[in-house]
């Protein structure tokens, strides 16, 4: 599903994050260490190769909220923007810390003038934040800095399961 919407085009899909070569930049849903993991991580770390993790090793630990951004080596994009999200009922207050994520994400795509970018729903795996009140911070905090992007062009949402996509999908409605 596409919508446009303030001169972007919002995109949501079913598919595996790793695999979205229309994009220069995918955001991984990373742990504290930048390391391989599980998820959306360990996918982006198998696709891109090791040299992603040579690049990473020094720019760890990061917090939660924070973003940092590499190279995308072996994956089909330019960039990857590592997101800590925080870990549900551990991280406190953990809806800053993930609309940090966002917020964070969306600025260093800025510095590095990017023009479309792929979201996972960070923090809903391992991390164990509800699926819904994740989205919900996710659009809120997308649109609210909208109004400040000059170089992105198109957001893309990459959801794992058909269910989940539902979720973005209404959320997309609402902006048509
Ligand atoms: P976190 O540790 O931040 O919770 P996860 O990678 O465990 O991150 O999960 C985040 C979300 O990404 C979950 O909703 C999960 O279903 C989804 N997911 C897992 N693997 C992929 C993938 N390869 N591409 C896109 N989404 C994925």
């Amino acid at each position: 599903m596409r919508v446009e919407y303030k001169n972007l085009q919002f995109i949501a899909v079913r598919g595996d994050i790793a695999n979205q070569p229309d994009v220069d930049a995918v955001v991984n849903a990373a742990n504290a260490e930048l390391k391989i993991g599980g998820g959306v991580a360990g996918a982006i770390h198998t696709a891109a190769g090791p040299q992603l993790y040579d690049e990473c090793k020094p720019l760890a630990p990061i917090k939660p909220g924070e973003a940092v951004i590499t190279a995308a080596y072996d994956l089909p994009n330019d960039y990857v923007i590592h997101c800590l999200g925080p870990v549900y009922g551990k991280d406190r207050p953990e809806n800053i810390f993930l609309s940090n994520c966002y917020k964070n994400a969306l600025q260093l795509a800025e510095e590095n003038q990017i023009k479309s970018i792929a979201f996972p729903s960070i923090s809903t795996g391992a991390f164990g934040f509800p699926f819904k009140k994740a989205t919900k911070i996710a659009f809120d905090t997308i649109l609210e800095e909208v109004d400040e992007l000059k170089h992105l062009q198109k957001i893309k949402f990459v959801l794992h399961s058909e269910q989940d996509l539902n979720i973005y999908q209404q959320y997309l409605k609402d902006l048509s």
